[in-house]
């Protein structure tokens, strides 16, 4: 039985990496309950419990294991969808429903930067909601909007950032990321091509750390997302890691910090979703760890339920004014978790509906 206080959940690309975290994430949690389970015509028709090879600790709820897949595509017996599909497929099906009065919570590629399409982190940029009226007056959406995440190595370049910009202005941002596989979902990167190995290319990554960073430290005034003045650099690595996002960072100030001032932004950082008590959001934002070899992908991707951001390493640096080394979980905080917070800050702002 669905509770009646709770939105009703569709997860499009049910059976995948991020569908199924969706589903981990989505246990339990007081607002939401899923309701429709969507991927590709390999899995349509069958049962979940058919359909899925769950590769998550612990088992696939049961209460999902009989909801039979269906097509990425309206009408789905739910109140809103967090979509998990490939870009290709993600375009056409949220604009579907989204235009189909669905909210779309996504966290695919290909909206992601259309002028009138929120991309979100609520710690950082929740004023860049109010796009959704713009979006839904440009496109003669009715009840129906698209929200999207960013990229799971934007996201945890981005948070570190945040309270850098607000505080001194970042002016420069290079950055160098050590990607775990799971980003590049199931089956992924061939293991013989990953083992003993360090792959120097991800298709699209660095086009989108660079565009994406701009887009969500920008502002929200006269109806569009001003860009900061900032230049952004990016090179992705993926390595041999099976969860974590590792990025090594330097920045270049417009006003002058001490190592101290630095520290004491990133560690005080909180913001609106830990004012609004939101479910998914953590307590501390950033964790800032002092210890010489720390973050680790293993030791550290699951703070804060996977939701912080850990940054180790902050020195001055030769060439810019600070570097510093950030990780974060890219399924948690990286996509699942990211989407489920955006979706919660939404509900608390009113744009969800039973
Ligand atoms: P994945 O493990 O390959 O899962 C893909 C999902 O999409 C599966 O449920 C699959 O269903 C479904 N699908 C594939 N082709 C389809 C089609 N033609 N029509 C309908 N459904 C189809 O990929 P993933 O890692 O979960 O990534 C999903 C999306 O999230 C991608 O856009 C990715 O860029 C984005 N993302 C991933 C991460 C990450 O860390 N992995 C982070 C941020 C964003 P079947 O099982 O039926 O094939």
């Amino acid at each position: 039985m669905i509770a009646m206080n709770k939105f009703r959940i569709g997860i499009l690309g049910a059976t995948g990496v991020v569908g199924q975290r969706f589903i981990q994430l989505l246990e339990d949690h007081p607002q939401f309950e899923i309701t429709a389970l969507a991927a590709s015509d390999r899995s349509q028709g069958k049962s979940f419990a058919e359909a899925c090879t769950w590769r998550l600790p612990g088992d696939m709820p049961e209460r999902l294991k009989q909801i039979i897949v269906q097509r990425p595509a309206p009408p789905l017996d739910c109140d809103l969808v967090f979509s998990s599909l490939p870009g290709d497929i993600a375009r056409e099906s949220e604009e579907e429903f989204a235009r189909a009065g669905y909210p779309v919570i996504s966290n695919s590629s290909p909206h992601r930067m259309g002028v009138d399409v929120p991309l979100l982190i609520p710690e950082v940029n929740a004023d860049h909601v109010a796009l959704i009226d713009v979006q839904r007056k440009n496109r003669g959406f009715g009840r129906g909007f698209i929200v999207t995440n960013p990229n799971c190595s934007a996201i945890v370049i981005v948070m570190a950032l945040a309270p850098l910009h607000a505080e001194f202005g970042v002016s420069s941002c290079v950055v160098t990321t050590m990607q775990a596989l799971s980003g590049a979902g199931y089956p992924g990167v061939a293991s013989l091509d990953a083992t003993d190995n360090v792959i120097p290319f991800i298709g699209g990554e660095e086009e989108k750390i660079e565009a994406e960073t701009l887009k969500l430290l920008g502002r929200f005034q006269n109806d569009v997302i001003a860009e900061p003045d900032m230049t952004v650099s990016a090179q992705c690595n993926r390595v041999n890691v099976s969860d974590g996002h590792m990025a090594s960072i330097r920045v270049k100030l417009e006003r002058a910090a001490s190592i101290d001032d630095i520290r004491a932004a990133l560690a005080s950082f909180t913001s609106e979703p830990q004012h609004l008590k939101l479910h998914s959001a953590p307590e501390r934002p950033i964790i800032v760890r002092s210890e010489n070899d720390r973050p680790q992908p293993r030791l550290d991707r699951d703070s804060g339920g996977g939701m912080s951001v850990t940054v180790g390493r902050l020195t001055p640096d030769n060439v810019l004014d600070y570097r510093f080394v950030a990780l974060g979980h890219n399924t948690i905080r990286g996509a699942a978790g990211a989407a489920i917070l955006n979706a919660e800050l939404l509900a608390a702002r009113g744009y969800l509906r039973r």
